[in-house]
């Protein structure tokens, strides 16, 4: 019982972190978002909503000036001020920021955005549990060691979501008609965008490198123009 006692409490750590986390982020958002009005997307997001069956999809703006989008653990989707304001001034097309809204849509439909809160608890809960016994084993290095090992676990758990939402929302903009040629030209853009001195947006930084990600989509746009018929 003693030797497990650091574990247990690692558990506990890592329900009370995901329940307050959840709560926290659900806060700052109804905090400091509204609706997104605009005519143009709401026509994009309407089409896409038509290919998946459902009667509209509602889509929200954060008020930050970050370049991001943004899928909430209870099924909201998010498009940052920041975002909306580079589409404003041309410089994201309309289809391009549908492109957002379906990456993010997958990240709902595929569960991600729960699972990302229990592994950023549960990333959390890894780092006490090593730190309590590596730390005991290699005082200083042990810490050091934990850290690692949860930021490696967190990485790879969350290229593999990434692959999986853009693949969803390439799916999606095909039958809603839109493409993905949005999907593609957008991620080049924000290359581009990060090559300034202000630094990469978030939204990239989070994300696998750009070329990988469009030879995967290219991938899958030949294997749907190969299909016959
Ligand atoms: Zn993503």
């Amino acid at each position: 019982m003693f030797k497990l006692t650091p574990i247990l409490l690692a558990m506990l750590y890592a329900v009370v972190m995901y329940r307050f986390s959840a709560w926290r982020m659900a806060r700052e958002l109804d905090a400091r978002s509204t609706a997104l009005a605009d005519k143009r997307l709401h026509d994009l997001t309407r089409r896409m909503a038509e290919s998946l069956d459902l009667p509209r999809i509602q889509v929200h703006i954060y008020e930050i000036p970050q370049v991001n989008g943004l899928a909430a653990p209870d099924g909201r989707i998010f498009i940052t001020r920041g975002f909306h304001d580079r589409y404003r001034a041309g410089e994201v097309t309309a289809e391009e920021l549908a492109s957002v809204i379906a990456h993010e849509l997958g990240h709902v439909a595929l569960g991600h955005s729960r699972r990302r809160m229990i592994d950023f608890s549960g990333q959390n809960a890894v780092r006490v549990a090593l730190n309590m016994v590596l730390g005991r084993l290699l005082p200083g290095l042990g810490t050091l060691l934990a850290n690692l090992v949860a930021s490696l676990l967190a990485a790879r758990l969350s290229r593999s979501d990434e692959y999986e939402a853009d693949a969803y929302a390439a799916a999606l903009l095909h039958k809603a008609g839109i493409g993905i040629g949005p999907q593609k030209s957008l991620f080049r853009k924000l290359e581009k965008l990060s090559g300034g001195a202000g630094g990469a947006p978030a939204w990239l930084l989070s994300h696998p490198m750009t070329h990988e990600r469009v030879a995967a989509l290219e991938k899958l746009e030949a294997r749907w123009t190969s299909v016959p018929g």
